[in-house]
């Protein structure tokens, strides 16, 4: 049986333009329309999340709204045969926490076919962990994969690299023999990092060239870019011949100042990613080698576990660029995890 009514962190506009954020009841009915209705025990802040707890047009335009890409709990209520209740689940992507209401809530109603079996190996908190700035640094990984990027190809650079892509990157990159060179603005994640198995880490400056030349010395097979900009077309022009550079995100920027010459006079290839509408047969994959093989070895030293009521300042940090590791989001179980 559902409750009549669930709490949630609510996001409201007024006439004028100023949005806001309460953590609330609304009715069960309200949630968005869906075969499956899953009882949240752990979200997580994404990036994305806090640009929709602010209000940001390119997540989401109608309000009130619930923000939250990720969650992971158990099936509270199912109308189709291929779930049950009691079913341990993570549903990430898609359009939950943009267009529909998300997952920083009690519960959250999808359609059936979003919804990921928790794999053996992780715990719903670890899967939060991870949430969808992991599973996209599992992406951009199975794209240098793709790509011909071996452990032995060559040094392969992370930026953002003590964010929440970056951290997972950087950790699964390692675990997988790859020789990983972590870029970082916080001199205080210089150990850390180190510790998730960075070979070396290199200041934001050290991937941030302005000489305007269109070509640089050939260093990199291959990198998880998580912040766009002159970094990103810095390590394009610094990429080795063949390397891969997959693109995921714009903490730095949504421009990219550079020619087509790396790519034409080096066959660098710029793979884009996309977390969000990846294909469910490699969704799956990917949440299952991340529970398997690529998990990192001490997840838990990446998080931080918060209740709702202690998530405004953690927005405004990963706003600011200020988180290092990952936020969990305790919302119907215990905050340890
Ligand atoms: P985080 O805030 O956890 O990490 C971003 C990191 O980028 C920061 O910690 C910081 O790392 C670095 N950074 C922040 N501001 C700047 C800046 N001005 N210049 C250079 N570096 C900066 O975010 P996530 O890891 O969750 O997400 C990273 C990016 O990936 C975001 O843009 C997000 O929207 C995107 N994303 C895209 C997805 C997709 O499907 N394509 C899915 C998930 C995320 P440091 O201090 O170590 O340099």
């Amino acid at each position: 049986m559902l409750p009549e009514s669930f709490t949630c962190y609510l996001v409201t506009k007024d006439a004028d333009g100023n949005v806001a954020a309460e953590i609330t009841q609304r009715p069960i009915d309200e949630l968005p329309e869906g075969e499956v209705v899953v009882r949240t025990d752990y979200s997580s802040l994404n990036y994305k999340d806090a640009m929709g707890a602010t209000g940001h047009p390119g997540i989401n335009r109608v309000f009130p709204y619930v923000p939250g890409v990720d969650a992971a709990g158990t099936v509270a209520q199912s109308g189709v045969y291929e779930w049950v209740e009691g079913d341990p689940v993570v549903i990430n992507g898609f359009d939950m926490g943009m267009n529909r209401w998300g997952g920083l809530a009690e519960y959250v109603r999808v359609p059936q076919d979003w919804l990921v079996r928790l794999p053996e190996g992780l715990s719903l908190w670890e899967s939060m962990i991870l949430g969808s700035a992991g599973f996209t640094a599992g992406l951009c990984i199975d794209a240098l994969q793709k790509h011909d990027v071996e452990p032995d190809s060559g040094e392969v650079v992370v930026t953002g690299a003590s964010g929440g892509v970056g951290s997972v990157a950087v950790a699964v990159l390692a675990k997988l023999g790859y020789h990983v060179v972590a870029v970082t603005g916080k001199e205080s994640a210089h150990d850390y990092l180190k510790k998730l198995g960075a070979r070396e880490v290199l200041g934001r400056e050290a991937v941030d060239d302005s000489s305007g030349r269109p070509m640089l010395g050939g260093r990199w097979a291959g990198a998880v870019d998580a912040v766009g900009g002159n970094m990103l077309g810095t390590i394009l022009r610094a990429t080795r011949h063949g390397g891969c550079v997959t693109a995921c995100g714009l903490a730095a920027g949504d421009q990219l100042p550079m020619t087509v010459y790396p790519f034409i006079l080096r066959g660098v290839t710029l793979a884009g990613i996309d977390s969000a509408w990846c294909p469910l047969s490699l969704k799956h994959e990917t949440w299952q080698r991340l529970a398997g093989p690529w998990k990192p070895d001490h997840l838990e030293t990446m998080a931080q576990t918060v209740t709702l009521a202690e998530l405004p300042p953690k927005i405004d940090a990963i706003l600011a660029g200020q988180i290092t590791g990952r936020v969990v989001v305790s919302i119907g179980a215990s905050k340890e995890g």
